[in-house]
């Protein structure tokens, strides 16, 4: 049985004195909460937030981080910068990532593979654009991203990623998926993962709906049965609207 999972990328929001007020009133909102949580604040706010949090029900997420361990990589954070933090999530592979910084797949996979050989887990978002989907390439696109991200990750590794399936037209659009159109495409991504790690790991795998989640959506998306939980933008912004996410009904 799958249970809920519910995280919130604050993406590059928040100094750090309002990202420890967003994270106090979400450890005393949430420490009656039924799921698992994790909140994703900017590298900046990550050890203010994870002082916070720590001993709660909500895991400490980064949103990003280097393909390479260490080195002359000016700019970036690396998986062991990110550990010394208490860090115990990474999400990779966002739409964000992707387009905006146009990190592909080979670069996603490195990085995905190089956070679980560090004993991190491991978001991976995968994805299509309005017009792959309006050519019916949505299937095809999400089976790429999810195939290519975790090329080389072993069945035993693969326990600890999540998949979050962000159509790329909903994120920040006020656009949602219908929770019907979600569900097939959860669900055609399980059976990618059924085929690669067997039947067992695609029952155990969570895949989260990203994109334009709020209070007035979540259940009706939640409700489907290869809905695991949610990755929220903007809405992660506030308590006001978080909350009634993660404590859905
Ligand atoms: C996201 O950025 O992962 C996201 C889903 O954003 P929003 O909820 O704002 O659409």
């Amino acid at each position: 049985m799958r249970n809920y999972y519910i995280a919130g990328n604050w993406k590059m929001h928040k100094t750090r004195a309002e990202a420890a007020a967003l994270a106090q009133d979400l450890t005393a909102q949430l420490k009656d909460g039924k799921h698992q949580y994790l909140v994703a604040p900017t590298f900046t706010a990550l050890e203010t937030v994870g002082a916070i949090i720590k001993g709660s029900n909500i895991l400490l997420g980064a949103q990003n981080m280097a393909s390479e361990e260490q080195g002359a990589h000016t700019g970036e954070v690396s998986v062991l910068q990110l550990k010394d933090l208490g860090v115990q999530v990474v999400i990779l592979g966002h739409s964000e990532r992707r387009h905006t910084y146009k990190e592909d797949d080979v670069l996603i996979n490195k990085k995905v593979r190089l956070a679980l050989k560090h004993g991190l887990e491991v978001i991976l978002c995968v994805g299509e654009l309005l017009a792959e989907r309006e050519a019916g390439k949505a299937e095809n696109i999400c089976e790429t991203q999810t195939i290519q991200g975790l090329q080389g990750v072993t069945a035993e590794d693969v326990a600890r990623v999540t998949i979050a399936y962000e159509p790329v037209w909903a994120i920040g659009t006020g656009k949602t998926a219908t929770p019907e159109d979600a569900d097939a495409i959860h669900a055609y991504i399980r059976g990618v993962i059924a085929r690669r790690y067997g039947v067992e790991a695609a029952q155990k795998i969570r895949i989260q709906y990203g994109g334009s989640v709020k209070p007035e959506n979540a259940a009706q998306l939640m409700a489907k049965e290869n809905i695991d939980g949610a990755l929220v933008g903007g809405a992660a912004l506030k308590a006001d609207t978080f909350v009634p996410i993660a404590k859905f009904q």
